[in-house]
């Protein structure tokens, strides 16, 4: 076995849990130190065969992938000037929701994606949402909601939505809500997409939202919607220092971006870093070796 000297701190592999990985260089995340990147919607003829190409392919991160959004026809994002064709199954009804669903069972998706985006469209109505959710349970396979404009973060978690894609920034949402969120739902922080390090209304409400999440005990995923906007792949340190701003500690921002702790003698990804990231988190950003499958 090949030793590594490592003149820094080894963690257990980071994980990017919202990226669009056709619209990246996957490899470039990887070599960041991110050892598990979750696409979160993209063409089933480029992502689908992208996944199963991350398996064995020692350049590419593990692709954990959603495959197509569920949408309304004519909803979000199919009318977005970057989606692709097929970026999207279209269900209007629980009938045409469960078959939907049904058709991306075989190829394992990590979740299944919905769009409930008021602002951008139409949005699925509650007896086609439940369908989603209660076709997906009966697969064991969680739902992720995108929700943006009024009352889509509670639409979305009546239906038993329990993965949130972005923390919520239409509004700043109701103590009784976040409290339900918290006892259920992961919120995917993606903070730093609101304006990439300027102040931005709708940063300020995001933070507002995540801080009341975390401080109710609430579960948060670093995620940072890679694909969409300007920075290169790797890991976001702007990110990092939102987490930091919405009160999560340095051990809670480790919690949010690694992986499940290493194991004895199983198959290890790892990320060395060069110094403490429990006294500064921003040297997630600065990974020194990386390992997948070592
Ligand atoms: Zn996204």
């Amino acid at each position: 076995m090949d030793r590594t000297h490592v003149d820094g701190v080894m963690l257990p592999g980071l994980t990017d849990h919202h990226v669009h990985a056709a619209l990246i260089e996957p490899e470039r995340m990887l070599a960041a130190g991110v050892t598990t990147v979750v696409d979160l919607g993209w063409a089933p003829d480029d992502i689908w065969p992208l996944a199963d190409r991350s398996r064995h392919d020692p350049k590419l991160p593990h692709i954990r992938a959603a495959g197509p959004f569920l949408t309304t026809p004519g909803g979000y994002p199919t009318r977005q000037e970057w989606a692709p064709p097929g970026i999207a199954l279209e269900v209007d009804d629980p009938a045409s929701a469960a078959q939907a669903v049904e058709s991306l069972v075989a190829h394992h998706p990590v979740t299944i994606k919905v769009a409930l985006n008021s602002e951008a469209g139409p949005v699925v109505d509650d007896v086609t949402l439940d369908a989603i959710v209660r076709t997906a349970a009966g697969h064991g396979i969680p739902v992720t909601a995108h929700t943006q404009g009024p009352g889509q973060v509670h639409r979305a978690h009546r239906a038993g939505v329990r993965v949130l894609a972005h923390t919520p920034w239409t509004e700043e949402l109701d103590d009784k809500l976040i409290a339900e969120l918290a006892s259920d739902t992961t919120i995917i922080s993606t903070i730093d997409i609101h304006g990439w390090g300027e102040p931005t209304r709708d940063r300020t409400v995001a933070l507002r939202n995540l801080h009341r999440f975390h401080s109710f005990g609430g579960v948060v995923h670093y995620g940072t919607d890679f694909g969409n906007g300007p920075l290169p792949p790797g890991v976001d340190v702007g990110e990092i220092s939102a987490l930091t701003e919405a009160g999560l500690h340095p051990t809670d921002i480790l919690r949010a971006i690694t992986e499940k702790p290493l194991g004895m003698g199983a198959a290890a990804d790892v990320s060395a870093v060069p110094g403490d990231p429990t006294a500064n988190p921003a040297v997630l950003g600065r990974a020194i070796t990386v390992l997948k499958a070592g």
